[in-house]
């Protein structure tokens, strides 16, 4: 069945059913996640009663809907690394459209609007990279754990059976994925490094096999051992820190 497009910002992909039932602002579904303030959603934020839902319930993030065997999590190619997400996970069909038509993980320029956010409104729980990643992962695992942190939880995604790399909307390529890996891995850095050799000893683990499963790295070990090499120069070059 398809769904009515009128309205609708001409640039979205084609919406999935789940999608096209959701409520709809200035042209854009509103996922079921999102915070309304005064009768308007403010997409930047999350509401926390969902939150808890999602996890409870096994409710998908984007659309609300009872989720399946498989679960799609929408993270960053950092998050390859440290599997860690700070949002619970959605139907495989739900987070791609998200991954394809967030305008803030679609469009690599684009900044987050850090202004007038209302009060109580849910902030993702963890150290955040708030950064634009510029590359969207859909990880597809069937398996997460909760961890708990100070200010919320986090979700430790599962291995996975399979990922989708996404960059304006489109499939990304294995040089945007290399560039945002690269990028991004000083701010995991300096957090190993500030946490040890040990921890700087797992993410050169981490990060080799991220790239791997990223398709950055053939599995063959010059290859390896390069990626690994690397990685400790990076971990050697950055600033250790904050304690
Ligand atoms: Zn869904």
């Amino acid at each position: 069945m398809s769904a009515p497009t009128v309205g609708l910002r001409p640039e979205l992909p084609p919406l999935p059913d789940r999608i096209a039932r959701l409520p709809r602002h200035r042209g854009y579904p509103v996922p079921w996640f999102v915070g309304w303030v005064d009768g308007s959603p403010d997409f930047r934020v999350f509401d926390g009663e969902k939150f808890v839902r999602a996890v409870r319930e096994g409710l998908c993030w984007v659309c609300g809907e009872k989720l399946g065997a498989h679960l799609a999590f929408v993270i960053g190619p950092m998050c390859a690394v440290n599997r860690i997400s700070a949002e619970p996970p959605s139907h495989r069909e739900c987070a791609e459209f998200s991954a394809r038509a967030c305008p803030f993980l679609s469009r690599p320029t684009m900044r987050r609007r850090e202004g007038s956010m209302p009060d109580g409104a849910g902030d993702m729980a963890g150290f955040g990279i708030r950064r634009n990643p510029g590359v969207a992962l859909v990880w597809v695992t069937k398996r997460y754990g909760v961890v708990r942190v100070s200010n919320g939880n986090l979700f430790r995604v599962g291995d996975p059976r399979d990922v989708q790399c996404f960059a304006e909307g489109r499939t990304a390529t294995v040089d945007e994925i290399a560039a945002s890996f690269w990028s991004g891995l000083p701010i995991l850095a300096a957090e190993a490094r500030a946490d040890g050799p040990h921890a700087v000893r797992a993410l050169v683990q981490q990060g080799v096999q991220a790239l791997r499963v990223l398709g950055v790295v053939a599995p063959r070990p010059g290859e390896l051992i390069a990626a690994a090499e690397r990685i400790e120069a990076v971990a050697a070059a950055t600033e250790v820190s904050r304690a």
